[in-house]
């Protein structure tokens, strides 16, 4: 045999979403020969999209995506597979009978006070309501209370955050909160990102184009059997850690989303996303998806309320806990993981942690490029080639 083919490796990647279609076309351009496996009917995992039938709108079947990144590597890389379209995510939320605009900035402010500030005068008026007695806040609700004081907290985060995570923001990390910023200008993007957009035709069309070379077969409706790891020089395995060890330890905490669809003639609520801040509303948030496509012109529209709660055994695992008790548990099957041979988990199920897209492709790919430099060093290939703690 000479040695291009020796070198030439079968790899097993098992889930069909980003994670699975990255590296298998980074491994795949290498001259490797990888077969993909989803359990599901179709590529895309949770990004997966499709245009509804009745209204021909495209509809992200598993909640909203939103594309947002500062990585230009990641950006550079889903241009090269799609038309990204320039979308900017502009959130509303009802609260108290009213709409005001999120993320909380100045208009928020001063619709909220009913009041007419300036960036300095609105920066003095938050800093007085403010809790200073909080100087290192641990918690959901310490950070909030030490961030915009308790009008504030209690209006718009509070019962929002209740119903999302099923338990109270004295009881979360700090951390949730601190992804969503506030401004004291009248900027309404969601995001902070440099780049923002959405695919022109759809997240599955994507990694369509991601999965086509000839070096990569896909199988779908096809469920990973542990005995699939002997058949292959190396698997890739962005399913559930703890499904991969049958749930030996017990099961790794996750939300999962009920959708409820509806259908309107005309425009529904006149934006992507108005969030339900309130306790007594039992939905978090309406996804009008018409508006996700505002290139596109529809008359009829798609909307999906969101509902959340704890994940039972059949239901799709949305967001990791990651509470304290789940962190004891995820330990113990980092370390049963790291014992296994030529598997490496990667992923948002893999590795038990919310990731957006363009950090599951930054990782993914840095994941491919570990295991082609570790072939020709002849290392060996660890559980987890990113951390996950
Ligand atoms: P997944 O997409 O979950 O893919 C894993 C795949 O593995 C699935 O297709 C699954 O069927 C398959 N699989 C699992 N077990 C097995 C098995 N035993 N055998 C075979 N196949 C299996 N990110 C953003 O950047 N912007 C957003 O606006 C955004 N919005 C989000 C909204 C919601 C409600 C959620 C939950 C996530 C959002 N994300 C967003 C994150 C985004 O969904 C993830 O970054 C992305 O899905 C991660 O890709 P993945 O390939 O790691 O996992
Ligand atoms: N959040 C809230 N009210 C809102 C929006 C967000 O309380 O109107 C809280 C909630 O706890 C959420 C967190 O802020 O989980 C992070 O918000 P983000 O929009 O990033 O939520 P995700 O995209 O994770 O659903």
């Amino acid at each position: 045999m000479n040695e291009n083919k020796m070198n030439i490796k079968n790899i097993l990647i098992v889930g069909a979403g980003f994670s699975g279609a990255v590296i298998a076309r980074q491994l795949a351009e290498q001259g490797h020969v990888i077969t993909v496996i989803d359990k599901r009917e179709h590529i895309a995992g949770n990004s997966y999209d499709e245009r509804d039938q009745k209204t021909d709108v495209m509809v992200h079947v598993y909640g909203p995506h939103i594309f947002h990144t500062d990585n230009e590597v990641v950006w550079n890389y889903v241009n090269k597979f799609s038309v990204m379209m320039p979308y900017i995510n502009r959130v509303k939320a009802t609260v108290r009978g009213q709409v005001f605009s999120l993320p909380i900035n100045l208009h928020t402010i001063n619709q909220f006070f009913s009041t007419t500030c300036s960036p300095d005068e609105a920066k003095n008026l938050i800093s007085q309501k403010a809790d200073k007695n909080i100087t290192n806040p641990q918690t959901f609700e310490e950070q909030a209370l030490s961030f915009i004081g308790s009008e504030l907290y209690e209006a718009f985060f509070k019962g929002y955050t209740i119903k999302q995570w099923g338990m109270e923001p004295k009881d979360l990390p700090a951390s949730i909160l601190k992804r969503l910023p506030v401004r004291f200008n009248y900027d309404d993007n969601y995001f902070n990102h440099k780049y923002q957009g959405i695919p022109k035709d759809g997240y599955t069309q994507m990694i369509k184009n991601i999965f086509e070379h000839e070096n990569i077969t896909v199988r779908l409706n096809t469920n990973f059997c542990k005995d699939n790891v002997k058949e292959y020089d190396h698997v890739f395995y962005s399913g559930p850690l703890d499904e991969y060890f049958n749930y030996i330890n017990g099961r790794l905490g996750y939300r999962t989303l009920d959708f409820e669809k509806g259908y309107y003639n005309g425009d529904y609520q006149g934006c992507a996303v108005m969030n339900y801040c309130s306790e007594d509303i039992p939905f978090t948030r309406i996804t009008e998806h018409k508006y996700f496509s505002p290139w596109e012109k529809h008359e009829k529209s798609i909307y999906y309320k969101e509902y959340s709660r704890a994940c039972t055994e059949n239901d799709i695992p949305y967001y990791p806990i990651r509470q304290v008790g789940e962190m004891a548990l995820l330990r113990d099957y980092l370390a049963l993981a790291e014992k296994e041979n030529n598997i490496t988990f990667v992923g948002r199920l893999g590795t038990y942690r919310y990731l957006d897209m363009d950090v599951t492709i930054a990782e993914a790919m840095q994941t491919a490029e570990k295991y082609l430099d570790l072939l020709k060093t002849g290392e060996t290939m660890p559980a987890f080639s990113v951390e996950v703690q």
